[in-house]
């Protein structure tokens, strides 16, 4: 055994998605944080799909964004395709998504690891932690360095007891490519922790020479091109390319219900739970039997690579069945796969054995993060690492730790789910988790958080003058709108007309105005005066003033909840009918059958969201 001389005040195992970010975090904070991980080669890595953000996810990315963290300008910097999801819908579930080039996103996210001060790097697998009296010491490497610290976060990913399968075949790894971690597995076996297994898996790749895009719908990305980071701008983008659209046929379908009889998860092999809301094409085909066809999103993974990511069809079949199912495929009939599809599984820690600071309740100073609190992907680990690392950070100063409310921020709906809940399969977010979701929004994460970041110690000077600055802006126009009238039978007016249909009847303010749906910022902020040119401020001061009612809505919604918990339940109520409502939480509710508001927000998995659209439901059926 060796020791290392220096000590440090964080150490940070892993550098996949939660580990970057909770070591980034740390450093920030100005503690002498190391990060410890298999290899540096890897760092920041997507093991899956080349994307990041999406719906639920993009609200995550921001508010790391508005922390100062890593993801978000990665994104800018590596994404080849981006689009706002739900664009016609509410800005609450308006998200960001942008196909990433995978080798110019792990560029981008080395970049900012190697120039972060109070960051030091070393590669090596992390076989033990040092624990005495409860309490985290350090962590030992393969080769027998002691590394001490103050506090430990762990972000082992998919890496503890990691096992690869293919059809019937399978072997350890951490993810293709990559070994598994056995040793700190074992060990942390040995250790109080709830263990469970997880299952998760990814499509074959296919090389992009080999496929007819001509038979396939073009998806190109949006114009306006957005950014995802709230300091991002266009200039860091590389060039944007097309995705495409096909779909699985009856035959791809038969193909693989043949080959079901080889599947690991069908016969028994895994065991582990996957993830509901991205399951692999055997589960599909299984579990919606009645469908034709499903959609394949045929995604580049980079500028420089012709390996292609059909976004779509996770499998775990073998190879034979693989290559049959794909070649089945419009466009794909000639297709080469660079790499087959696999499902993985691995050991999880139930994360009600967590503290919301995600410190572990049975060692002091040892912290979990990411995949192994039973989340999967980028988005939540990478949201976990940040709080993970922050916290850690704090512990190491002897500061209190801190974590964001349900209200506040998807951070904290996402850890309190974690929590208060535990899961059993795969988390992933979505807005249906957050019952303040009109407060919650992707567009104003850095109005929400970016204070708070900066108190901690998270935020920099350059970051804190640019929000600073667009905080002012958006008052500043707010001011001029409320103040600004617009009289009727005025030239001003009559611009108006046509989008009304009907003349002013009174004075109005630009604030009023705006309220209404037929009209937009543009149409009404330079009626009289400028409007601003930074649209991301005149986002802001659109959605205020245009949303103010729902927003007021919504919080009586919240206090309307609370009186209401003991509303019955009755018996005959068909939960496939309330909208909604999650696929899980109706099969839950369906067999549980509870009889009251408050018997029902006991059950597993069940949401104050959730709770609300039982009683918008109640409501309008009476
Ligand atoms: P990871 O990104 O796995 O990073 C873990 C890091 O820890 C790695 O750098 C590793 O080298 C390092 N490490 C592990 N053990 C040690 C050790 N002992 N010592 C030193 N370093 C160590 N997500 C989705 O949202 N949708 C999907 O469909 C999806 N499919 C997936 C399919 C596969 C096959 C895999 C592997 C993952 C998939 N994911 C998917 C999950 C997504 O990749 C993860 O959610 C995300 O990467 C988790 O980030 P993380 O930081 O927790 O772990």
């Amino acid at each position: 055994m060796v020791d290392y001389p220096d000590h440090f005040d964080v150490i940070v195992v892993g550098g996949g998605h939660a580990g970057t970010e909770a070591a980034l975090a740390s450093a920030r904070m100005g503690v002498k944080t190391l990060l410890l991980t298999h290899n540096i080669e890897t760092l920041g890595q997507m093991s899956c799909n080349p994307a990041i953000g999406g719906i639920g996810k993009s609200h995550l990315v921001k508010e790391i964004d508005a922390f100062d963290g890593a993801m978000a300008r990665a994104t800018d910097k590596g994404g080849i395709q981006f689009r706002i999801l739900n664009a016609r819908k509410g800005p609450a579930v308006r998200a960001t998504r942008a196909q990433a080039d995978r080798i110019l996103y792990k560029a981008a996210i080395r970049h900012i690891l190697e120039n972060q001060t109070n960051l030091s790097i070393f590669q090596q697998a992390v076989d033990d932690l040092v624990i005495e009296n409860g309490q985290v010491k350090g962590a030992i490497t393969q080769s027998g360095i002691r590394f001490k610290a103050r506090s430990v976060v762990l972000t082992a990913g998919t890496f503890l007891g990691g096992v690869i399968h293919i059809g019937l075949e399978n072997y350890q790894g951490g993810r293709a490519g990559d070994p598994p971690s056995v040793r700190l597995a074992q060990r942390l076996r040995e250790m109080p922790f709830r263990v469970e297994r997880l299952k998760t898996g990814t499509p074959p790749r296919i090389d992009a020479r080999s496929v007819d895009f001509s038979v396939m719908q073009v998806q190109p990305g949006d114009t306006p091109t957005p950014v995802m980071s709230y300091m991002g701008q266009l200039s860091d983008h590389p060039e944007q390319v097309n995705c495409y659209i096909t779909h699985t046929n009856l035959k791809t379908h038969d193909i693989i219900r043949g080959g079901l009889d080889r599947s690991p998860m069908y016969s028994g092999v895994i065991e582990g739970i996957g993830p509901r809301y991205c399951p692999s094409i055997e589960d599909k085909i299984h579990r919606f039997a009645d469908k034709d066809h499903h959609q394949i999103f045929v995604e580049p993974e980079g500028l420089t690579t012709h390996e292609l990511y059909p976004n779509g069809i996770s499998t775990s079949l073998p190879f034979d069945v693989q290559l049959d199912l794909v070649r089945s495929i419009r466009g794909f009939e000639q297709a080469h796969i660079t790499r087959p599809g696999y499902a993985i599984e691995y050991d999880f820690f139930n994360p009600q054995d967590l503290k919301h600071s995600l410190e572990t309740r049975f060692v002091s100073g040892l912290f979990f993060a990411g995949q192994i609190n039973g989340t999967t992907g980028y988005e939540e680990a990478g949201a976990q690492g940040l709080l993970a690392g922050m916290n850690a950070a704090l512990m190491a100063q002897e500061k209190e730790t801190w974590y964001p409310r349900r209200d506040e921020a998807y951070i904290g709906v996402l850890v309190d789910d974690l929590i208060t809940h535990g899961t059993s399969e795969p988390y992933r977010m979505f807005t249906s988790r957050a019952e303040y979701r009109l407060i919650l929004r992707e567009d104003n994460a850095d109005m929400r958080l970016t204070e708070k970041g900066r108190e901690l110690g998270l935020v920099s000077d350059e970051r804190w003058q640019h929000f600073e600055r667009k905080r002012e802006a958006i008052e500043l126009e707010k001011q001029r709108m409320l103040s600004t009238w617009i009289q009727p039978s005025t030239p001003e007016a009559e611009q108006l007309n046509t989008k009304l249909n009907h003349p002013l009847a009174r004075e109005y303010n630009l604030a009023d105005l705006i309220k209404r749906p037929e009209l937009t910022y543009q149409d009404v902020a330079n009626l009289k005066g400028q409007a601003v040119e930074d649209i991301a401020v005149a986002e802001q001061v659109e959605v205020q003033f245009k949303y103010a009612g729902y927003i007021d809505r919504q919080s009586e919604e919240i206090e309307h909840l609370r009186r209401q918990e003991h509303t019955q339940l009755p018996d005959d109520l068909d939960y496939q009918q309330v909208s909604g409502l999650s696929n899980e939480l109706r099969t839950k509710l369906s067999s549980v059958r509870p009889v009251s508001i408050a018997h029902a927000s006991r059950i597993q998995g069940m949401t104050p969201a959730a709770i609300s659209l039982l009683l918008i439901y109640l409501k309008k059926r009476k």
